[in-house]
């Protein structure tokens, strides 16, 4: 249903995963931006229940999720798909794309969001070679990567070679199509490195999200005070 809500006119389902440890003004302006260049009717932010691809994360799922749904309360634009956090499962983008596409049908253009980080780390994903079956893959630029894929990722670049946007929204799968937006230097590690730090992240991150960090004591605030 929420992959029915987030089609347009293209009938495409544009969504952006992560840890969102915590979500920050990096995620949210890369998926506005994303919104409005690829004319559809929201962008869907899935945080992940337990990530395969790192440590334990510094809060909880529950967590992450809400300062996610504080992030974009007041933006209709933006929206969070909870799906990972509710499923009982560690979180396969892989899986996640499976029961997307098995929502929305064999057709319709389902679009997945990777930071230039992501992107290059994808031969370390679960059955990474199949997730451009189930989807095309935005790829966003991000401060201090630069685009050098791995030789195995062959496919991957063809897929690349030959797309534009139009043929992205016209499929349901199967593009890599890379994209230039304002370019922010903002992680979340860089957030949580403040907060333990005892520094104040204002204006990294949406008011409400820091708001959140201070009511629950996340990552190391005033440890020991
Ligand atoms: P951490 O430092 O904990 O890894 P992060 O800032 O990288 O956090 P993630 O939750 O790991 O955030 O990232 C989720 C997705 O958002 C990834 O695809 C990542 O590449 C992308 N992303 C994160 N920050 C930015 C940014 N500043 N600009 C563009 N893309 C970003
Ligand atoms: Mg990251």
């Amino acid at each position: 249903v929420r992959a029915v809500e987030g089609a347009n006119a293209s009938g495409a389902y544009v969504f952006m995963g992560g840890t969102f440890d915590p979500i920050h003004n990096g995620h949210l302006r890369t998926a506005l931006e994303l919104q409005q260049w690829m004319g559809v009717e929201r962008v869907c932010l899935v945080p992940s229940r337990k990530p395969v691809h790192r440590e334990a994360p510094g809060s909880s799922s529950e967590a992450r999720l809400t300062m996610a749904q504080l992030a974009v309360a007041d933006e209709p634009a933006l929206d969070v798909d909870d799906r990972e956090v509710r499923s009982g499962q560690p979180s396969f983008s892989y899986l996640t794309l499976r029961s997307l596409r098995a929502e929305l049908g064999p057709e319709r253009p389902l679009c997945m969001v990777l930071g230039m980080d992501a992107y290059l780390g994808l031969p370390s994903w679960h059955q990474w070679q199949e997730l451009i079956e189930l989807c095309h893959i935005i790829v966003v630029r991000r401060p201090g990567y630069i685009y050098e894929p791995d030789p195995g990722m062959a496919r991957f670049t063809r897929a690349h070679e030959t797309t534009s946007l139009a043929a992205v929204l016209g499929s349901p799968c199967g593009r890599v199509l890379m994209h230039e937006l304002t370019p922010l230097s903002i992680s979340a590690t860089q957030i949580r490195q403040l907060v333990a730090k005892g520094l104040s992240p204002r204006y990294l991150c949406p008011d409400p999200v820091w708001h959140f960090i201070q009511q629950h004591r996340l990552y190391g605030l005033n440890e020991g005070s």
